[in-house]
């Protein structure tokens, strides 16, 4: 079989129960053949209103892809910045993507990368990225992938762009997170909402769309509740935050205003944590207008705090559960869900932990130096599970907030879009 023919029967093959059907599977197939480098056509325009949700059909795509011959070129837009970095780190040695483009701002542009970019990681810079000129934050040039690591008003203005101009943007920013037509994805959480790409007009008319992945306290959070959300239903949630600085950038907090302090209050976070949990928990449904995100119809409180932390994000976090059990959940009950909680296994993604949510026994963990780099940082770690004498249950959550919130968020993202097919390898000309 040729490349293209095994990427058809790639896409026709779900595994056994979860196939889609009919308009489903004609729905998540790609629109059109996508090229190695973006293109200045179409348009992307998030829309305005969620569509009515017209059935209650939700399907799983966990088709594996295994056989990568050739790494896939991977651009980096805000290259320089925190989770720029991350990027780079975390991609250096991957073995289905490869770093051929990076871009930031016109500070940065024109210069080699070692010398526009103040690496602030404990592994050094590897020696081919820092030799790479930064280009200009334009789609024109840009390979197939995007990996974008801006701030929300710079995203907003050239996420669109390069969706439009036909690249794969795979975005960390809230700037499209909660759009109706917009995947907001965690792979181990709601890998169906994926379908939401379809509703995106630049995939119609470029090949290109958004994904985006959560704020990194959301992602903490919503890993270790969907276990639970699953086997007992979640009515109410309550949580505080323990943020570290490194996710407010570089340079981020002023050492003066962070050293031997918190700070009660991080901008946006605490509407960015309750209306995207809910979106990451919610339903995809399905009919004739098209795919939506029906939101989780729990409430939900949270308090966020910026404490004197390098990385790792500690969630303290309440919980009132569902019914669903049909007899009180106990803490066997809660530790079981966390246990068998494993819904990537066998799909072999590099990026993804074997383990999503670790337990830690111990009274005094999980804390961000000692915890927040397992699973390579990919694991959420929850402890302190103990009753809740307001709600139904209480614990810990901790997970590291530039790998498991940010970079490595993207790039499992990214990982699943090529399993399902919907970023193709590079070809040995295209590559050269
Ligand atoms: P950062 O350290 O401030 O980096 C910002 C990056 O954007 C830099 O590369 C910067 O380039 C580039 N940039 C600035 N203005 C630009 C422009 N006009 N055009 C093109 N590039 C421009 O920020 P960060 O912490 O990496 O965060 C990036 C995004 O990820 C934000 O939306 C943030 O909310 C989100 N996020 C961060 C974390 C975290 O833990 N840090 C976690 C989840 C999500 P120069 O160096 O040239 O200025």
């Amino acid at each position: 079989m040729s490349d293209g023919e095994v990427e058809a029967e790639r896409s026709r093959r779900p595994l056994p129960g979860t196939a889609p059907k009919g308009d489903e599977a004609r729905a998540f197939r790609p629109a059109r053949s996508p090229g190695m480098v973006c293109r200045q056509r179409g348009s992307f325009t998030p829309s305005p209103e969620p569509p009515v949700p017209p059935s209650k059909s939700s399907f799983l795509y966990t088709e594996v892809f295994t056989a990568m011959t050739h790494r896939l070129p991977i651009g980096i837009l805000g290259a320089t910045g925190m989770v720029g970095q991350r990027f780079i780190q975390l991609l250096e040695d991957h073995p289905w993507f490869e770093v051929t483009w990076l871009a930031a701002s016109d500070r940065s542009s024109g210069k080699p990368y070692g010398e526009a970019v103040k690496w602030r990681l404990d592994t050094p810079l590897p020696a081919r990225i820092e030799r790479m000129t930064v280009s200009p934050a334009e789609p024109e040039g840009a390979p197939r992938v995007v990996f974008a690591a801006l701030d929300a008003t710079i995203a907003r203005e050239l996420e669109p762009r390069f969706a439009n101009a036909g690249c794969a943007v795979v975005s960390n920013s809230s700037a499209f997170r909660m759009a109706p037509n917009v995947p907001l994805v965690i792979p181990e959480v709601n890998a169906d909402h994926l379908h939401l790409i379809e509703e995106q007009p630049s995939r119609r008319d470029s090949g290109g769309y958004m994904v985006t992945n959560p704020n990194c306290s959301a992602i903490g959070l919503v890993l270790a509740l969907k276990p639970l959300e699953e086997r007992f239903g979640i009515e109410q949630v309550f949580v505080a935050t323990l943020q570290a600085v490194s996710g407010a950038g570089y340079p981020g907090v002023a050492s003066m205003d962070i050293l031997g302090n918190v700070v009660p209050y991080i901008a946006s976070e605490e509407e960015k944590m309750e209306a995207e949990t809910l979106k990451l928990l919610g339903r995809l449904e399905s009919g004739p207008a098209g795919h939506a995100v029906r939101p989780l119809a729990a409430r939900m409180s949270a308090h966020c705090n910026r404490v004197a932390v390098e990385d790792g994000h500690t969630e303290s976090v309440s919980i009132k559960l569902g019914n669903k059990l049909g007899r009180p959940v106990t803490r066997e009950d809660i530790l079981t869900a966390w246990e068998e909680f494993r819904p990537l296994a066998g799909q072999d993604l590099p990026m993804a932990p074997a383990q999503p949510v670790e337990f830690a026994p111990q009274n005094d963990r999980p804390q961000p130096r000692l915890d927040r780099n397992r699973g390579r940082g990919m694991a959420a770690t929850v402890g302190r599970l103990r009753p809740c004498g307001l709600l139904d249950w209480k614990f810990t959550v901790l997970s590291h907030n530039t790998i498991r919130g940010a970079a490595g968020a993207a790039i499992l993202n990214a990982e699943l879009l090529v399993s399902l097919g919907k970023l193709e390898p590079a070809t040995a000309a295209s590559h050269a």
